[in-house]
């Protein structure tokens, strides 16, 4: 309750301030690109510009975040949730202003669905897209797409994407596993409505104008940037969708209207709860090079307004730890595998000195090394950690990741405080038309509502 006076207050500043400012039509933005680090606390986007810093300036160079930094947001949730948020409570409110309940993918805390400026944006006739690196049924994209009581229902999330009336007419992520099913075929559904089937990022360079797309490029979520075939897949991904996004609206309209798009970063979360600074680190890079290619965008086309944030903060991530006064990102940037696959590399071969400093890609102690052997040799389960354990992973390979990670925190100095998520504000970044309107302190559902007003919900 406590919170419900001001939020009010501040909708009404916000939809006054914004229409007095815009009475004419033409000073909308025609393309509205949302990105969403998942996960992306302050601590993040600081650690990625000491992580980037060139060594030889002298000086700590300015990063991609810092030059669009508009504001702060704060992201509680409604108030029988607390003030933690998760990313479905967090997503459905930068979706559709609302405050809604832990777990809630599209409704409001009574369980009604609420509009989507996605789903706005499509009815105004403006081609829709969502990008990322998640399963594309997870929760930040799914609360712009449709509406279910609970984040977990995977399979009735995917189903709805086709029964409820498709959303987007570009969808690139993970999450075949849940599109083509036993029960159920929905990739085979997607083609029968007209879209174009793709499922490796070579198909990204040779797709149809004049269709709508689905693309899945892994089962569940794509690889750890640091995993895959392609470290950029999030930035490789949002240039075809733009590209793609564009051709198909004017193949299809003469009076273009312009698009929506969202892009996730979706795996900056999933490395925080696994409190996993090299992976952190990597996602963080694959979204640089993401909004640095918007800027070229916006450059050209100037009738766009990207607005940048994230949902929550995860993992209590801090720079600097255990009293010490550093913290050395030097280790973290020579880095080319993720822990895990360096641990499950571990477990399956005897353990030296020069394979293991080969596998971390920089040299490790003699102590570093007993360390590793003591993990693997180790019978007992780890059953003190906090952290979350992947299915398809043993104990062993689990407690060996554990090892690693621990050894790279070491090294990096870097801490945490939880294997959850944090209630400290995000990050607010905005840039191209109507940039400004995103200045200052606001809550999450302002973003949402400022979003519907250059959309011209009133
Ligand atoms: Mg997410
Ligand atoms: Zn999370």
């Amino acid at each position: 309750m406590k919170h419900f006076i001001p939020i009010v207050l501040l909708s009404l500043c916000t939809a006054s301030c914004v229409n007095t400012a815009t009475t004419e039509q033409k000073t909308l933005p025609k393309n509205i690109i949302m990105v969403i680090g998942d996960g992306m606390g302050p601590a993040y986007t600081t650690a990625y510009r000491y992580f980037i810093d060139n060594p030889n300036t002298g000086v700590v160079e300015e990063t991609v975040f810092d030059r669009h930094l508009t504001g702060l947001s704060s992201t509680h949730p409604a108030a029988d949730s607390g003030v933690v948020t998760d990313s479905a409570a967090s997503a459905t409110a930068l979706a559709s202003g609302i405050k809604t309940y832990n777990g809630a993918i599209g409704v409001n805390v009574d369980k009604n669905n609420v509009q989507s400026v996605l789903t706005w944006a499509k009815i105004q006739g403006k081609a829709t897209g969502i990008v990322v690196t998640s399963q594309i049924n997870h929760a930040t994209p799914a609360s712009y797409l449709t509406h279910n009581e609970h984040r977990r229902n995977y399979n009735a999330i995917a189903d709805s994407y086709l029964d409820n009336g498709i959303k987007a007419d570009l969808f690139f992520g993970g999450g075949k596993k849940y599109f083509i099913r036993k029960d159920r075929n929905l990739v085979k559904e997607f083609r029968q409505a007209g879209f174009h089937y793709i499922d490796t990022y070579q198909d990204l360079t040779s797709l149809p104008n004049n269709k709508p797309v689905l693309g899945l490029f892994a089962d569940i979520g794509l690889p750890w940037a640091l995993d895959d075939t392609n470290k950029y897949r999030l930035s490789t991904m949002t240039k075809s969708a733009v590209h793609q996004l564009m051709a198909y609206q004017k193949s299809k309209s003469k009076s273009n209207d312009g698009f929506f798009m969202l892009i996730e970063a979706s795996q900056i979360d999933w490395a925080g709860h696994e409190n996993d600074i090299s992976a952190a680190m990597a996602e963080m890079d694959d979204l640089a090079k993401t909004l640095e290619y918007l800027e070229h965008f916006v450059e050209h086309y100037p009738n766009t307004l990207v607005i940048v944030t994230a949902d929550h903060s995860t993992g209590g991530l801090t720079i600097g730890a255990r009293g010490k006064y550093a913290w050395q990102p030097e280790k973290l940037r020579r880095m080319k595998h993720s822990p895990s696959y360096i641990a499950k590399t571990l477990v399956k071969n005897k353990i030296n000195k020069s394979m293991a400093s080969a596998l971390f890609n920089f040299e490790l102690a003699n102590e570093d090394i007993t360390l590793l052997i003591n993990s693997k040799n180790s019978t007992k389960t780890n059953n003190s950690t906090q952290i979350y354990k992947l299915k398809n992973t043993t104990d062993v390979e689990f407690s060996m990741t554990l090892t690693v990670k621990k050894l790279i925190d070491k090294y990096s100095n870097t801490g945490w405080t939880s294997g959850g998520h944090t209630a400290i504000d995000v990050p607010v970044l905005a840039f191209g038309q109507q940039s400004e309107r995103f200045q200052g302190h606001q809550d999450n559902t302002e973003i949402a509502k400022k979003i519907f007003l250059l959309l011209g919900r009133k």
